[in-house]
C-alpha cells in the first residue's frame, strides 16, 4: 500500500531539531517575563469573518492564502493565518481591553496557502507580542526593545537590522494611494502583472514589489512621508528619539509597508541578509483602529510577530547556537543479564538525586557490546555498565565515551556521588 505523506509545506519538526525550538521558545519566554508580558492562548480556528474584517478583504492573505472551509454546521471557518486578530477577539471577548492596559504574548502555528520554499511554509509558527491601551511612542519603543534584547540573548544582534516607517493614518494612506495610483497609471504598461492588478485593489503593496522594472518606476513616485499627518510625524520622531536614547540602531525605509490592512502610524521589520529572499524574521507596528473595527471600544494597540522557522534557520546558519544544545544524553545505563530490576532502581535513584542528569536506561536486553554501541550512536557522554563480577557482586563500570579517560569501577551505592562530582566539576 502507498504511504500517506505530510501535506506540502507543513513540516514535521524532528527530535534532532526540537532542542533548537525549545531553546528559542524558552529564551523568548524569559525575555517577555522580564517585561511583564503575559501569555494568551486562543484557538487555531476562528470565523472567517474575523480575518476578513481585520486583515482586509483585498490583501494577499485573505484573497488567496487562507485555509477556509464550511464545517458540518455550515459555518465559515478559517485556520488562523496570523495571531493578532484572534488575540484581539479573545481579549475583547473576555473584557481584557475595557479601560485597561494589557501586555500580552502568544505562540503557535499559523496557516497560509503560499508557495513553499526555504523560510516560507504553509504551516509555520509565530511568537507574537501585543500591547493594548497605550497610545504613545514609549510603548512602541518598548516592544522594539524587547526584540533587541531577544536578539542579544540569542546571539543574533549582528545578524539582524531594524527598519522603520511611518505609514500615517488610514486617511493619509487613502490620499497617498490616490496620488500613487495616478502616477502609476501613467506608467501602467511598464508595470509587472502583479502590480497592475494591485493598482485597483491595494496600491500601497506595489511599494513592496521586488520586480526591478517596477522598482525603477517607483524611484520617482510620490512619497508616503509627504502625505502623513503632523501628528503621526511627531509620534514617529519621538519614537526615533527614544530608540536612539536606548542605543537601538535603525534605518527609516520610506517604502516599508505591511501586507495587513490594520496597521497605521509606526511599522517596523527586523531583517536578516542571511536567509535569502525570506529575510524578515520579525514584523509589526501600531494598529490603533483594529479593536474598534472588530466591535470593541477604540483602543490603541501595537505589536509584532516573529517567524519561528526563520529564526531557527538563522540560529543554525549563523552558528549562534550554544554547543550544549547538540548534546542530548549524560548517561546511558547498559544492563547485564538478570540485573534489570537493580538497574531500574539505580536509574530512578540517579534521577532523584541528580535532576539535571539526563539518564537513559537500556530496555530490551541485548549484549553489552551492542548496548554500548547504541549509547555511542545516540551521543551519550558516558555509559554505566552494570554486570555481575567473578565474585558474584554487582559492579558498575563508568565509561567515558567522548574522551580517553580510563573506565572507573564503582560500587552501585557510589555511583550518584561520583556522577555528581563529575557534573559539578565539568
Ligand atoms: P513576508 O513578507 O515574508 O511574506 P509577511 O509580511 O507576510 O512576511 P507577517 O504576516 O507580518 O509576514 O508575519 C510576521 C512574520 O512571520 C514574518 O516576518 C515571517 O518571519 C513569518 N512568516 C510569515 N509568513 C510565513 C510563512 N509562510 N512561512 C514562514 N514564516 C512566515
Ligand atoms: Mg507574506
Amino acid at each position: 500500500m502507498s504511504k500517506i505523506q505530510a501535506i506540502r509545506g507543513m513540516n514535521d519538526i524532528l527530535p534532532g531539531e526540537t532542542p533548537v525550538w525549545q531553546y528559542l521558545e524558552d529564551t523568548v519566554q524569559r525575555v517577555l517575563q522580564r517585561y511583564s508580558y503575559r501569555e494568551l492562548r486562543f484557538p487555531v480556528l476562528e470565523q472567517t469573518q474575523l480575518f476578513k474584517r481585520s486583515i482586509g478583504e483585498v490583501t494577499d492573505i485573505v484573497e488567496k492564502e487562507m485555509y477556509s472551509f464550511a464545517d458540518r454546521n455550515g459555518d465559515n471557518l478559517s485556520l488562523r493565518p496570523e495571531g493578532t486578530a484572534g488575540c484581539v477577539r479573545a481579549a475583547e471577548e473576555h473584557g481584557l481591553l475595557y479601560n485597561q492596559q494589557q501586555r500580552l504574548w502568544y505562540k503557535g502555528p499559523m496557516f497560509r496557502y503560499e508557495r513553499p520554499q526555504k523560510g516560507r511554509y504553509r504551516q509555520f509558527h509565530q511568537i507574537g507580542v501585543e500591547a493594548y491601551g497605550m497610545a504613545g511612542p514609549d510603548i512602541d519603543a518598548e516592544v522594539i526593545l524587547i526584540c533587541a534584547r531577544l536578539w542579544q540573548a540569542l546571539g543574533l544582534s549582528a545578524h539582524v537590522r531594524l527598519e522603520l516607517n511611518n505609514i500615517g493614518t488610514s486617511a493619509d494612506r487613502k490620499a497617498y494611494g490616490e496620488a500613487l495610483v495616478s502616477y502609476l497609471h501613467r506608467h501602467e504598461a511598464a508595470l509587472d502583472e502583479d502590480s497592475r492588478r494591485r493598482l485597483g485593489s491595494n496600491p500601497l503593496r506595489i511599494l513592496d514589489s521586488k520586480v526591478p522594472s517596477t522598482q525603477a518606476i517607483l524611484e520617482d513616485a510620490p512619497v508616503l512621508a509627504d502625505f502623513t499627518s503632523a501628528e503621526t510625524r511627531e509620534h514617529f520622531a519621538a519614537l526615533q528619539a527614544l530608540l536612539s536614547a536606548a542605543c537601538v540602531a535603525f534605518t527609516v525605509n520610506p517604502r516599508l509597508v505591511r501586507g495587513l490592512d490594520y496597521y497605521n502610524n509606526m511599522v517596523f521589520e527586523w531583517i536578516t541578509s542571511a536567509l535569502g529572499a525570506q529575510g524578515t524574521v520579525c514584523a509589526g507596528g501600531r494598529y490603533d483602529g483594529l479593536v474598534a473595527q472588530l466591535g470593541g471600544r477604540g483602543t490603541p494597540a501595537v505589536g509584532f510577530a516573529m517567524g519561528v522557522e526563520r529564526l531557527v534557520l538563522l540560529l543554525q546558519e549563523s552558528g549562534a547556537l550554544p554547543a550544549a544544545l547538540t548534546q542530548q544524553l549524560d548517561l546511558y545505563i547498559a544492563v547485564g543479564d538478570g540485573l534489570g530490576a537493580q538497574a531500574m532502581v539505580l536509574a530512578e535513584t540517579l534521577r532523584d538525586r541528580l535532576p539535571a542528569l539526563r539518564v537513559q536506561l537500556n530496555c530490551g536486553g541485548g549484549k553489552i557490546s551492542n548496548q554500548l554501541k547504541r549509547a555511542f550512536n545516540i551521543g551519550a557522554t558516558r555509559a554505566l555498565v552494570l554486570e555481575t563480577g567473578q565474585d558474584g557482586q554487582v559492579q558498575a563500570r563508568l565509561r567515558h565515551l567522548h574522551d580517553d579517560s580510563a573506565p572507573q569501577l564503582l560500587r552501585c551505592d557510589e555511583v550518584a556521588d561520583v556522577l555528581q562530582g563529575l557534573i559539578s566539576g565539568a
